[in-house]
């Protein structure tokens, strides 16, 4: 589903910072993990992978799969699902549908109006485009809506609240405008869409409608579709907004795959769904409502692009929501290709990428599935001249991601102690652009990934993507972050939240996992989720040389095939292990800013600060005392943290000494590292969520909270639970430190 792609870019490229003058990548050395002789004839294979993977092949792909709608449950998507069965089929590769079924609701009524003298009727509609050839399909397409939203009918004046973030009711406060009762109108942006009526329920809010503003993804940004690529007047957002933080896939069967027949949780009953109900439109339907709010002037960051002042409302008029649902299951078709491995069947690479859309999805996810499908043609190929990969190799094609990761999570929950024993990766893509190579995922894999991007060449400058990447890094970020592009051996990858299909394996299962992509130089973003994101917009707007996709495809080929074949697993722990110092130096900052903060304020207050700074005039309310937080017991933190660098520094003397002759057996041990970082029990309040060192936030959705556990008790101001949720957090890094050292031993032939 991958939202705001340049944007989100940008903050990762932060990251990417890395090193110009870094090694020359050539292989005079071997491959990590490789023997000498298998890392000359993986690297031969590798180039004859990445010779194959064609733009016009890609291109046509993705015509063919974007020709119809195919959100889960239509024609077209098991259409979709049989032909790309055929086409795997056709290259040899042993494939078959695994079908799941999960709840989906569709929409039945949809109705927004503003009543009073200037009554108005949103019409919810995206217009045909006589350019845009399959703009047109209404009868297949589904109406904006927001997925998950509950049925509901309420009429009640408005109160706008920005981004409706917990920070956006702040502010309200301090200016006295309370939400309970109203509905608020929410743009789109900065918060992922789920966390808006979320945050507004718990407000007291009673409906929640959410709009795209031209000044976040329309004319401010760029022209308008079809002269450009921007949001036209009345183009809207669909989208989940399931509470996907609690945990994702079918809502009626959390933790368990949803094969037919499964027991399934009352819908009364399901956790996930939204409170209030909501709706998404365009800014051509905002218009009249969001003129119709009365009150303050808001603050110069809430302010829109649209040629109005905008205020927070209340609004003397009364607008009226009313959306109802049809709660039916519907068919979930994950397309799976498997090559058996030749040396290590029981060990999986995997590699995914989702199929389903909200309506002709050429970008979300065409522009993944695509290249994906064309990387399996081309392994295909290489099977016929004789490559057999050591490893297990698995490629899948999701169904049912959009609504809620469906395909995926169901799949994976199935499927989920096989996974735990076998998988030893798994990279995950979703829709693509032009420009620069960007890589999230476990640190464990983050040396791998730097591998295998300086052997892709960049279609447009003809330097590796890697070296791209890490030069362009220098112009942007911390000084911190440039100063680690000239110097850190490795680009730093980011972390993963949540948003596309790697969050089960990550977050639920532990197993090392990544997400992959290009883009930055395309205005991304501005079709997302609407009837207009479809072959004509990819191929007029975006990588419309399809060389980005077909880096892409070589990319995560490449990493399949280098994971897959080698003799030792390489995984690498240094980089993880400094990855993780910088978590627990950040929540233990965290902890005392948080702390000189609240006392500041307290101390503000105490002197009238409030009171001397505002307006008598306007409305504003000072903020209430708080708690002063207490000191907490960081050293179960500080000293895993240490012992896992220590413990990485051994492993890797270990592995640089003996991973030419390694017994096959450490494979297993290093396999059991990952995994160490889960604990069963969960963090606190969503125990699906089990990995301790990555998870989306509880109030961010897409974004990452890494040390979730011990990070979110500090930003909820949840003290009491900050001291035994950093000793869970360092007893799972100590687990796996002490598999590391099992895995050391063992390379030592001790
Ligand atoms: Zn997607």
């Amino acid at each position: 589903m991958r939202s705001r792609r340049m944007r989100k870019l940008f903050a990762c490229l932060l990251i990417l910072s890395m090193n110009a003058y870094a090694v020359d990548p050539t292989h005079s050395e071997s491959l990590r993990g490789y023997t000498a002789v298998h890392s000359a004839a993986e690297v031969q294979w590798e180039q004859k992978f990445r010779a194959i993977p064609e733009p016009d092949r890609i291109r046509e792909n993705m015509r063919r799969l974007s020709a119809r709608p195919h959100h889960v449950g239509s024609p077209y998507d098991k259409d979709n699902a049989e032909w790309l069965l055929a086409q795997l089929k056709s290259y040899g590769l042993d494939a078959k549908i695994e079908q799941f079924e999960a709840l989906f609701p569709t929409p039945k009524s949809r109705k927004l109006e503003l009543l009073g003298s200037a009554k108005f009727t949103a019409k919810l509609e995206e217009p045909a485009l006589a350019v845009d050839p399959t703009s047109g399909q209404r009868d297949e397409q589904l109406p904006t809506y927001n997925a998950y939203s509950r049925d509901g009918d309420v009429t009640a004046p408005l109160v706008y609240v920005n981004y409706g973030a917990p920070s956006d009711y702040e502010q309200l406060d301090a200016m006295g405008v309370s939400v309970k009762g109203a509905i608020v109108i929410a743009r789109y942006g900065e918060t992922w869409r789920g966390i808006k009526p979320k945050v507004a329920a718990e407000h007291g809010a009673v409906g929640c409608i959410i709009y795209s503003d031209p000044k976040d993804d329309g004319y401010a940004r760029g022209d308008s579709y079809p002269d450009g690529p921007m949001r036209p007047a009345e183009g809207a957002q669909r989208g989940s907004v399931m509470d996907m933080p609690v945990y994702p896939g079918d809502p009626q069967t959390p933790g368990v795959g949803a094969k037919p027949g499964v027991k399934l949780i009352p819908l009364d009953q399901v956790q996930t769904i939204t409170k209030i109900p909501v709706l998404p439109i365009s800014y051509a339907d905002a218009q009249p409502f969001l003129k119709s709010l009365e009150g303050q002037t808001v603050p110069e960051n809430w302010r829109g692009g649209l040629p109005f002042t905008y205020k927070t409302g209340p609004s003397k008029a009364q607008a009226h929501l009313a959306v109802a649902f049809n709660w039916d299951r519907k068919p979930l078709y994950d397309v799976i290709a498997t090559i058996p491995g030749a040396t290590f069947p029981d060990e999986w690479v995997i590699r995914g990428n989702h199929h389903d859309a909200w309506v002709n999805g050429a970008e979300d996810p065409l522009s993944g599935t695509s290249p994906e499908l064309e990387e399996a043609r081309a392994l295909g190929e290489l099977l016929k001249q004789g490559w057999k990969p050591a490893r297990t190799v698995i490629y899948c094609f999701w169904d049912g991601e959009e609504p809620a990761l469906l395909g995926s999570t169901e799949w994976a929950e199935y499927h989920a102690d096989e996974l735990k024993q076998h998988a030893v990766a798994y990279f995950n893509s979703d829709g693509n652009g032009r420009g620069f190579f960007h890589a999230g995922g476990s640190h464990s894999l983050e040396n791998f990934i730097n591998s295998v991007a300086k052997d892709v060449d960049d279609p447009e400058t003809k330097m590796s993507v890697w070296k791209r990447a890490r030069l362009a890094a220098r112009l942007h970020g911390t000084p911190e972050s440039r100063a680690e592009a000239k110097s850190r051996p490795d680009s730093r990858i980011s972390a993963l939240g949540s948003g596309s299909d790697y969050t089960v394996f990550i977050d639920h299962l532990g197993v090392p996992s990544a997400n992959l992509g290009y883009g930055g130089e395309d205005e991304g973003g501005g079709q997302y989720h609407s009837v207009y994101d479809d072959f004509y917009y990819y191929t007029h707007f975006q990588d419309t040389e399809f060389v980005y996709e077909r880096a892409l495809a070589q990319t995560a080929g490449t990493m399949m095939m280098r994971m897959a074949d080698a003799d030792v697993l390489p995984y690498q722990f240094t980089d993880q292990a400094d990855t993780i110092h910088t978590y627990v130096t950040e929540v233990k900052k965290l902890a005392d800013t948080m702390r000189t903060q609240i006392k500041d304020r307290n101390a503000d207050l105490a002197d009238g600060v409030y009171k001397a700074a505002t307006d008598p005039k306007k409305t504003s309310v000072p903020p209430p005392v708080d708690v002063v937080p207490p000191y907490f017991n960081f050293a179960p933190l500080d000293q895993a943290s240490d012992d896992l660098t220590a413990a990485a520094a051994d492993y890797e003397k270990a592995f640089t000494a003996h991973a030419e002759n390694a017994d096959p057996k450490v494979n297993a041990l290093l396999i059991a590292t990952e995994h160490a970082l889960t604990d069963p029990a969960g963090l606190p309040n969503r125990p699906w969520f089990e990995n301790m060192i990555y998870a989306p936030g509880f109030f961010t959705g897409y974004g990452v909270k890494t040390l979730p556990a011990v990070r979110e008790s500090i930003e909820q101001k949840q003290w009491t639970a900050v001291d035994p949720q950093i000793s869970r957090t360092a007893a799972a890094i100590e687990r796996e430190v002490d598999k590391l050292k099992a895995a050391t031993t063992a390379l030592n032939g001790e």
